[in-house]
């Protein structure tokens, strides 16, 4: 993970008008940056801005994409852990069938071989999560619990969670920790921090995204760890509005949403829309046709 631009990177601050002309900074813009295959991305980091959420729900992407000051944090760059125990050969589950029509999302990554294929998890295995849940404002562990399995309904992933952990939010987490978690990629962590922890999260009621990792040939991208990491501060005070549990429910199911594979999306019923007209309680159309694209395929049968 890592909200640091890393060499080659932009790391120029943006500014975005918000609501009645506040402007609010946002975190660099996204960069593609040549990465060599089967190199490690960082996760991708998407943003959730706390202004923006007071004032309907906007969004700013935030992302590192490329080297980070990661890069020399794995054990050795090509580390692959073992085809985990749990790889099926087939995919989990039975994705739902995307709504009728075409376009309304984006993917946060293609594949790197020029088929336009989005970059997806492994639709057979579990996804294993891990929840540092200290401080979880009112509702919020349970709109984690309903984001989960909102998203395993329409993609057909399947999570499966490791329990609680201490380990806290931090930029630069190891894909891979063998120390904390033997010899598999890093399960996705979903925690509640707040600035005063983690700086980054000044402005932000939520980061999510997902890492990638390059395959042994072109086209074999796929997702293997990322993070969910919401404002317990921020959340906390939603929470108490009126319809403030419908809210954090968003924000939260905004985030899985990025955790899957989706990017920011300018449709006004767009769950993922950095600017949308009131606030969407779950994925729209378009959002359910990026997410039906992120799902189902073939299995990859190595790490
Ligand atoms: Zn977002």
């Amino acid at each position: 993970m890592s909200l640091d631009p890393g060499p080659g990177v932009d790391a120029a601050q943006s500014q975005v008008s918000v609501g009645s002309g506040d402007v609010v900074r946002l975190l660099p813009q996204p960069r593609h940056v040549a990465v060599n295959t089967p190199s490690r991305r960082p996760v991708l980091l998407v943003a959730l801005l706390v202004a923006a959420v007071l004032a309907g729900l906007l969004c700013g992407v935030a992302a590192g994409r490329g080297h980070g000051p990661w890069a020399g944090t794995l054990a050795g760059r090509w580390a692959r852990p073992a085809l985990p125990a749990d790889a099926a050969r087939a995919p989990l589950a039975v994705p739902l069938a995307a709504p009728s029509g075409s376009g309304g999302y984006r993917f946060l990554e293609l594949e790197d071989d020029g088929s336009g294929t989005p970059v997806r998890w492994d639709p057979c295995r579990p996804i294993h999560y891990v929840i540092r849940p200290d401080g979880a404002p009112p509702g919020g562990l349970a709109a984690v619990r309903s984001a989960i399995a909102r998203l395993e309904q329409v993609t057909g992933l399947r999570f499966t969670s490791d329990g609680t952990t201490d380990e806290a939010p931090r930029t630069g987490r190891p894909s891979m920790d063998r120390a904390r978690y033997g010899d598999r990629w890093s399960p996705v962590l979903i925690a509640f921090t707040d600035p005063t922890e983690f700086p980054s999260m000044a402005g932000f009621a939520g980061l999510g995204g997902p890492e990638s990792i390059g395959g042994n040939d072109p086209g074999e991208r796929r997702y293997v760890t990322g993070v969910v990491l919401l404002n317990r501060e921020n959340l906390a005070q939603i929470a108490t509005w009126d319809d403030g549990s419908a809210r954090v429910e968003a924000v939260v199911r905004h985030e899985f949403g990025h955790l899957a594979g989706l990017d920011h999306e300018n449709d006004d019923d767009s769950l993922m829309n950095p600017r949308p007209d009131g606030t969407p309680a779950d994925y729209a159309p378009g959002d359910l046709r990026g997410l039906a694209k992120l799902s189902g395929g073939p299995c990859f049968r190595d790490y």
